[in-house]
């Protein structure tokens, strides 16, 4: 797709929009937009993205709990992260949840694409998507864009 000047906190609240069925009243979601507003890319892609890491967040926390969404930006480098209050994710884990089919979820739940497709299209930008242990212990996405990416 065309590349564009995309805003990502409208790009963020567009996904939330289309999730709020599946977040309900039982998810929280703090934002923190402190970054550079807009970025060069795909919008439909960050859309995905973005739509991807928090789907899982929400599948992560069946008895409820909070999203936090943030974005910050260096002089190189934008970055959004997104983090959850659930289980996290076992380091022996780390790298194979972004290989293609790989899932936990029930047969039928899940098909383990959701992230082999955020990172490549990450990727595809130059950018790098990693997760890491969030403060309270759930799992925390972070999304690098690189600045001078076209
Ligand atoms: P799917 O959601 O279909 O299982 P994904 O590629 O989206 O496939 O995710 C792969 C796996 O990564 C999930 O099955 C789950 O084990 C793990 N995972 C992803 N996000 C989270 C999260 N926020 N908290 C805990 N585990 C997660
Ligand atoms: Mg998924």
């Amino acid at each position: 797709g065309e590349r564009a000047l995309v805003n990502v906190p409208e790009s963020i609240e567009t996904v939330l929009a289309l999730l709020q069925h599946k977040l309900g009243d039982r998810i929280a979601v703090d934002r923190t937009f402190a970054g550079r507003p807009e970025i060069h890319c795909t919008p439909a892609l960050l859309n995905q993205v973005v739509m991807n890491i928090l789907g899982n967040a929400a599948d992560a926390m069946p008895e409820g709990g909070t999203i936090g969404i943030e974005t910050r930006s260096t002089d190189t480098l934008d970055e959004i992260r997104i983090s959850d209050t659930g289980p996290g994710i076992p380091q022996d884990l780390r790298e194979k949840i972004f290989e293609p089919f790989f899932t936990t979820k029930p047969v039928g739940a899940g098909t383990g694409l959701g992230l082999a497709i955020a990172y490549s299209v990450v990727q595809a930008h130059s950018g790098s998507l990693g997760v890491e242990t969030a403060p309270g212990g759930g799992a925390c996405f972070v999304i690098g864009i690189p600045r001078q990416a076209a």
